[in-house]
């Protein structure tokens, strides 16, 4: 069977390399090369054509056809990617003061099925792989210079957590891609196991937890993920990963009309994240046609920030990017596979 080269860790690379009877420096170029999101061995110029020849012969490389793309008049680029199954997966590049952050997705779909979300739609197809994960930076990075990585599109991150540790070594390798971990955000709905094993690497990256409620009631009704780990758990985990790693965490809070925007809601989330090394970050919700819930009117959104704000919270609220071209969560995907108009 043929290697996937993309999604080996650099030292599986250098034993490929040397169990293939290659010099050590071959690893090198080989990892740089994938790391620029080259689509065929052939672009590796470096090597020589026999070499490659060979190369191909016992391994492949992941490369991602690009279906689609569409650019928002906020400037903010949405790519749908073909993998090689012709599964499909989406990838956002949002531009922010401070450069591009790229948005990728961890997995074809997701199990996780929150209630506003359109991931789930048609459940989890399968994990992504490293090198698909890589493969969709490397790629934007072709054409947008990318300055920072959050791991927010369609599908769980800690359902697929031994890619996603390969991923994260590969993309702050110094030999590809050289991202420091600092600019990288990893958003989960509250898998707490991995959570605490996260924490226990004390990596420096950015965790974000989707929280979207301070209580069990109405958690529940939004993420089944609350019925395995309870807010309780949940919160305990949050407060181990901020005092293992040092880090602060984000915690991500949708609001929903009628279902989670309420003042008490806003004073039950104050009080859960009080003296904690935390960061809240208000997001309307985008409606998703077959989900039907409705984002909070701006004095609601604006008299939730005020409750967190003036009970001492670190709070923000988010701009809404790329609405014109379906970015929120797995909305293109859905769309494009359900046979679906686009815009
Ligand atoms: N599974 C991970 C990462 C992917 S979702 C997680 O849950 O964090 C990325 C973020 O988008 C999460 O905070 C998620 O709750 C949010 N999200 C999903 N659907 C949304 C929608 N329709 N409107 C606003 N935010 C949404």
């Amino acid at each position: 069977m043929k290697i996937d080269l993309s999604s080996l860790n650099f030292n599986e690379l250098k034993e490929f390399v040397s169990e293939n009877g290659l010099p050590a420096y071959r690893s090198e170029q080989i990892f740089r090369w994938i790391a620029r999101g080259v689509s065929s061995f052939d672009e590796m110029t470096d090597i020589s054509k026999s070499l490659r020849e060979t190369l191909s012969e016992k391994s492949y490389l992941t490369v991602l056809q690009t279906e689609k793309k569409l650019v928002s008049s906020d400037g903010t680029v949405k790519y749908l990617f073909t993998l090689a199954d012709g599964e499909h997966i989406e990838t956002v590049v949002m531009n922010y003061e401070h450069g591009n952050s790229v948005c990728i997705s961890s997995q074809v779909g997701c199990r996780m099925n929150c209630a506003f979300c359109a991931s789930s739609l048609k459940g989890l197809k399968r994990n992504l792989t490293a090198g698909e994960m890589l493969a969709q930076v490397a790629t934007v990075n072709r054409e947008y210079s990318v300055s920072s990585v959050v791991v927010m599109g369609i599908g769980e991150p800690m359902d697929n957590y031994d890619n996603i540790l390969v991923f994260l070594d590969n993309i702050s390798n110094p030999k590809g891609l050289a991202m420091s971990l600092r600019h990288v955000s990893v958003s989960t709905c509250g898998v707490v196991p991995k959570i605490n094993e996260l924490a226990k690497k004390k990596l420096q990256l950015t965790l974000s937890v989707s929280l979207h409620a301070p209580d069990n009631e109405t958690r529940n009704k939004i993420m089944p993920v609350n019925r395995k780990w309870n807010i309780e758990t949940l919160i305990e985990a949050c407060r181990n990963y901020t005092e293992e790693t040092k880090r602060r965490i984000s915690f991500e809070y949708t609001l929903i009309k009628d279902v989670n925007d309420s003042v008490n809601h806003a004073e039950t989330l104050a009080n859960l994240l009080r003296g904690m090394l935390a960061h809240v970050n208000l997001i309307p919700v985008n409606y998703v046609m077959e989900r039907g819930f409705y984002p909070s009117s701006p004095e609601n959104i604006r008299r939730f920030f005020d409750t967190l704000k003036s009970r001492g919270i670190n709070v923000t609220v988010r701009r809404t990017l790329g609405s014109d071209i379906n970015a929120a969560c797995g909305q293109l995907r859905h769309k494009t596979e359900s046979g679906g108009k686009n815009i």
